[in-house]
């Protein structure tokens, strides 16, 4: 069993509601000393994690998924009360958790090697061998607020499934899913070491956790400049980066909708803007352009916003207020550059009503940047080539939508646009936690989705046998 120590924390941090910043709970915090105590313990708990047998990662990963099920409101009360989503939304990222453990549970079966031709090569033909994929080693995780459990669950899951240790740096305005789901893991009997939850700031713990060599691979998912700063401070390892977008979704001109508005609605408006999915620029040709910017401006207005944890809610705060000056400035400073405001454009503390602009001019930071808020920017297109061309001439590329009834033009648009997934009559928001996420250029490198992420977190190791068997052995 692991001698080390448990790691002391430097003191304590408030997590605030970000709706009325009123103290949800006072936890312990760590510094980098914390964290390097952390690293000690991982460090010695990794032969044990190694050394789990594939139907005990299993019985662990479904023993915790299972807790989230039987405790999903108090998990939903966690999720909603330290961040942005509504009672609902927190509902349906705790029911995603429960899915994410199970896949991960699932997948750990499926981590295999294969076979290797060695007589390929002459002189060879007595070799026998194979590969099979072993754990990359101690995992550092570190991830953001707006899915402050799903998102641990995709990192925590399938290094656990790899037979990796891990530790998770949450972000500091949400760190108390990650610490509930600590618990779920514990009551699964998970050893000491293997999974620890450490609590404090991205710029000790975290760097701490980048910079120490015994880290094999950083799995961060957050901005880009954070990102872009981690990797120039981590050195020799391996990396899972899932940054930001300004996601567009495109509405061709046959396209249905009564169908399209309401997920482009949904898509918009999804933890308040705060999404990595959200649908910042809504692409209408020009055809269609009045009918469906009258009726998206609807869809818009009839969000309600407000109290998290009222059912009737459709939509949250921002995190905090320095979140809501910062989306607040960027509309302003788009309107004082040409833009028009069709919608909202209204704050009320941490809230920000559910915004859409129109003319916002070519290559302007509202439409290149990510905006991180409920704001929405509409583009007229004549056709599909003009289409493609806006939705690429950014330099992020994480998901789009495209809605179309012909199936010829939905596979010509999906193959030219630049991004990591394409959602055919569905909004950029759409995701599967099964399936292949990432993004290209700005978006970052690699790719989650439980069975696609443990191609990253597990490497392969050859295995040669030189055999006296006399040629053709075979
Ligand atoms: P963030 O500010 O970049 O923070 C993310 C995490 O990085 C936090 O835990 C933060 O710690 C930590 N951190 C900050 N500086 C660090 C450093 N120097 N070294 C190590 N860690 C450090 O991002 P956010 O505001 O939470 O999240 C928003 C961004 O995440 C958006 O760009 C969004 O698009 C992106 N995102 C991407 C995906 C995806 O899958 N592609 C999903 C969700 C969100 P602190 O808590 O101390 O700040």
């Amino acid at each position: 069993m692991s001698a080390s120590p448990i790691p002391t924390s430097s003191g304590q941090m408030d997590v605030l509601d970000p709706q009325d910043g009123s103290l949800v709970e006072r936890i312990e915090r760590y510094d980098a000393r914390g964290m390097q105590q952390a690293i000690d313990r991982a460090d010695a708990a990794l032969s044990r994690a190694r050394r789990m047998p594939v139907h005990e990662r299993m019985r662990v990963l479904y023993d915790a998924s299972d807790y989230v099920d039987r405790h999903r409101q108090a998990f939903a009360d966690i999720l909603a009360r330290e961040g942005v989503k509504t009672i609902n939304e927190a509902r349906a990222e705790v029911a995603r958790a429960v899915m994410t453990l199970r896949l991960s549970a699932e997948e750990t079966r499926r981590i295999v090697g294969n076979t290797i031709a060695f007589d390929q090569r002459p002189g060879s033909e007595n070799r026998f061998g194979y590969s099979r994929r072993i754990p990359v080693g101690l995992i550092g995780a570190i991830t953001p607020f707006n899915d402050p459990l799903n998102l641990v669950a995709h990192k925590v899951g399938p290094a656990i499934a790899g037979g990796n240790a891990v530790i998770v740096k949450p972000h500091e305005a949400t760190p108390l899913s990650a610490i509930k789901l600590l618990e779920a893991f514990h009551e699964a009997g998970i050893e000491e070491g293997i999974l620890q939850v450490i609590p404090g700031y991205g710029r000790d713990a975290g760097d701490a956790l980048v910079t120490d060599d015994r880290v094999r691979m950083i799995s961060f998912t957050g901005g880009r400049e954070t990102g872009e700063r981690i990797m120039q401070r981590a050195g020799l390892k391996k990396f899972g980066m899932e940054l930001g977008s300004n996601s567009p979704t495109l509405i061709m001109d046959d396209a249905d909708l009564e169908q399209a508005i309401p997920a482009v609605v949904g898509g918009a408006i999804a933890a308040a803007g705060q999404n990595c999915l959200h649908v910042q620029r809504l692409l209408l040709h020009e055809r269609i352009y009045d009918e469906a910017r009258d009726r998206f401006i609807a869809g818009m207005k009839g969000i309600r916003y407000g109290d998290k944890y009222s059912e009737d809610m459709d939509m949250g705060p921002l995190i905090d207020e320095a979140a809501a000056d910062r989306v607040e400035a960027a509309v302003e400073q788009a309107i004082a550059d040409g833009a028009r405001c069709l919608v909202g454009n209204e704050r009320d503390g941490n809230f920000f009503a559910p915004t859409v602009l129109e003319q916002v001019p070519d290559n302007h930071p509202m439409v290149k940047d990510e905006i991180f808020g409920p704001v929405t920017s509409l583009h007229r297109f004549s056709d599909e080539d003009e289409a493609i061309e806006i939705a690429n001439n950014v330099d992020y590329g994480l998901h789009a939508g495209v809605f179309t009834r012909d199936v010829d033009a939905a596979f010509r648009i999906a193959d030219a646009l630049e991004c990591g997934g394409v959602m055919i009559n569905d909004s950029s928001d759409y995701r599967l936690d099964a399936a292949p996420f990432g993004g290209v250029k700005g978006s970052g490198i690699g790719r989650e989705g439980v069975g696609y992420v443990l191609n990253e977190m597990t490497e392969p190791k050859v295995y040669c046998f030189n055999i006296r068997f006399p040629h053709g052995w075979t």
